[in-house]
Order: structure tokens, then sequence, then C-alpha cells
């Protein structure tokens, strides 16, 4: 029921919507996380940047329903560098569906509730961006694609349900993907404040690093695989830094896995030191060129939790946030300065350092000495710069 109800609405195109308006900013009884208490419930939030409540479109968002998202192998053998491989094809505004009770709007249907749920945590993901100095003209609006029919390797081999229980950011069209949430008993994802704002440090990302590049440019540039495994964690691990500061929750994956952890051990309070064998595993790719399929969040979570502990250490987690931006920024500099760019995880640790200075920099390199030393003993070919 639940499935067949979330087709209709994602499919249901412009038609309903057409003609009535638009219904500008509205109060609306939804499903949000509540910092004072640290959990997620039902409340009324006014939704001030929002044009239009039926197709869910506003100044930061714009829900698209009823799209394909085509993950090509044909395109990819004939461009492995272009940006065909994933596209998204067709689709439209969403039609949501409210009922407005004493000046507020309440839901009529799950999709509508998780719809405005998801654009609200969307919203306050950007407002916290650009609150921390990232220029809005650089973040636009973003399309948020609800329910994608998704069809992996090939148009011959059309699939459905393939993705659920995930959100995702895909440069390749620059837009968020909300798939359904149909097996975990916990807050959706796309309603969970702290991963949709990892998401969106994904995309800020994208226009600090890859300066708006539908494909990656470690991959555009053909970067050797050890340094495209390490910007792929490094992105990993900085976009975790934003969705715990707008939380200030160090696990906040954790509400939305309920009673079970599926192997996800994200936590960054955990004191996480990059291992020998980590290390070997990220140094020594396989010597015949083949695709191997490198976990990007294993080193990521070193690098988020290594973070962390440096807010906790300064007692300033937006600072450590602010220097992250910094060190975002300093880095596209330079790569688009680059023709190969020869990245390592201890340079960019070395730029966010540089971003402190005195007793606070001390602080800094103390703890990537500590969580990194079996990479700065492996890795001589780079340094942490700053952090001498
Ligand atoms: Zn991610």
């Amino acid at each position: 029921m639940h499935r067949i109800l979330a087709w209709i609405c994602a499919a249901g195109v412009a038609l309903l919507a057409a003609g009535c308006g638009e219904s500008g900013p509205v109060t609306v009884h939804l499903f949000a996380f509540d910092r004072a208490t640290g959990t997620y419930g039902e409340r009324d939030v006014r939704l001030d940047d929002l044009d239009d409540l039926t197709q869910m479109r506003g100044a930061s968002v714009e829900f698209v329903g009823g799209a394909t998202l085509v993950t090509d192998l044909l395109e990819a053998s004939a461009d492995p560098t272009g940006d065909q491989i994933l596209r998204a094809e067709g689709g439209g505004p969403v039609s949501c569906s409210f009922t407005e009770r004493d000046g507020v709007f309440h839901a009529d249907d799950y999709e509508s509730l998780d719809m405005a749920s998801s654009y609200f945590a969307l919203w306050q993901a950007r407002e916290l961006f650009v609150d921390l100095g990232v220029d809005p003209a650089q973040l636009g609006t973003i399309r948020a694609y609800y329910h994608p029919r998704i069809e992996f390797l090939t148009r011959l081999v059309p699939t459905f349900w393939n993705l659920t229980d995930n959100a995702a950011y895909a440069p390749s069209f620059d837009g968020f993907l909300i798939v359904p949430h149909v097996a975990i008993a916990g807050t959706p994802f796309s309603t969970n404040l702290g991963i949709m704002t990892h998401e969106y440090g994904h995309r800020v990302f994208n226009r600090l690093v890859d300066h708006g590049s539908t494909v990656p440019v470690s991959v555009k540039k053909g970067w050797s695989e050890i340094a495209q495994r390490q910007i792929r964690a490094v992105d990993e691990g900085l976009a975790d830094v934003f969705g715990h500061l707008i939380t200030g929750q160090s696990d906040f994956i954790r509400p939305s896995l309920g009673d079970d952890d599926f192997g996800i051990d994200r936590d960054m309070s955990v004191r996480r030191v990059m291992s020998e064998a980590a290390v070997t595993d990220l140094l020594t790719p396989p010597a015949d060129g083949s695709l191997e399929v490198y976990d990007a969040h294993l080193l990521g979570a070193v690098v988020a939790a290594a973070l962390w502990r440096l807010g906790e250490d300064l007692g300033d987690h937006r600072r450590v946030a602010l220097a992250v931006l910094d060190a975002e920024r300093d880095l596209g500099d330079a790569i688009a300065q680059t023709p190969k760019y020869d990245f390592s995880t201890l340079e960019l640790l070395g730029r966010i350092a540089s971003k402190f200075d005195g007793e606070d920099r001390t602080t800094a390199c103390a703890i990537f000495r500590d969580r990194f030393a079996a990479l700065i003993a492996a890795d001589t070919t780079h340094s942490m710069g700053a952090c001498p």
C-alpha cells in the first residue's frame, strides 16, 4: 500500500497543481529534529522560503517526481569520464496534498508528510552553510528527486525498487535522491537532519572543491587510484562535520537505523586511529587496474572523528566547520591550477590545521599525528604542511 501510494504521489506531475496559485510560505505540521531534546517528532514549522506547498518548491529545494535515474554501462564504456553514466530522465513537479486546520497545513498522505519534512531538513542544511559563509548564489535551488524509478546497468533491464532506506547527492545531475524508507524502523533518512546536512555537505564540496563539475575532478582529470580513494574518503569525513554541527549528535545516523546497526560504525566521538592494515589497503590498489570497490567511509570516519575531537578540545565545533570550508576553498583553487593534482589526506589535514594559530594549531596537529601516525609513516611523499 505504502509503495503504491508513493508511486502515485511521485508520478502525479503538474496537472493537479496547475492553476491553483502559489501557496507562498506556510506553517506545516511535519516530522523534524528538535535540537532541545535531541529527538525527532511531529512539529508545526513555518517554511519561510517556500513558494508552493503542493509542488513542494521554494528557494532552497524543488521536488521532482516521476523521474527515472539511469546508471548506464554502455555510456560508461563509451566515455568513462562523462556525466551521462548516472543521469536523471523525465519527471516533473510533484503534487502533494494538505488540509489546513487552524492555520496549519496537515499532510493528507505519508508522501506529502515525508516531502515537507525532507524539504525542511534540506532548507535547514542550506541555511547552515549560508550562515557559515557559503555564498547563497553558489547554492541556488537544488532539485530533490523523490522516489525516482531507478534503472541500473542498462536501459535494457528495467528495475524498480533498487535503492531504499538511503539518501544521496549526485553531482552528475546536481540533485538529491530521496528513496523510499521501507526496511528500517527508524527516522527516515529523508527527514534525518544530520544525514540531509551530510548530503548537502557533499554538494558544498562539489561547489568549493570541484567548482560545480558534474563529474568529480579527480575522475575527469584521471588522478591516481590512491588520490581518488582519498578525496572520496575526505569528502565523506568532512560532510560528517556538518551533520554533527547542525544536530549536536556525534552519531547522527543512529536515529535512522532502528534497533540494528547494519554494520554502520560512524560515531564521531569514538577515538578512531587509522590502522596499518587500513593504510596498506589504501595505498595498494590492485595492480591490474581493475575496478575495485574501496569503501571510502572507513577512512572518512577516521577523518570525521579527528575533527570531532578537535571541536571538543577547542570547545568550538563551529570554528572547525569554518576551517573545513576554508580548506575546501583552498583545495579547489589549488586543484584548478594543477593539471593532475596529487591529493593526499595528510595534505588536506595540513590545510585544515593552517586555519588555526598558536595553541589551537598545536592541538589540531597533535590529534592528526595521533590518529594518522601509520599513514604519516607510510606515505613519505606527502606531508601535513602546517603540522611539521
Ligand atoms: Zn556521504
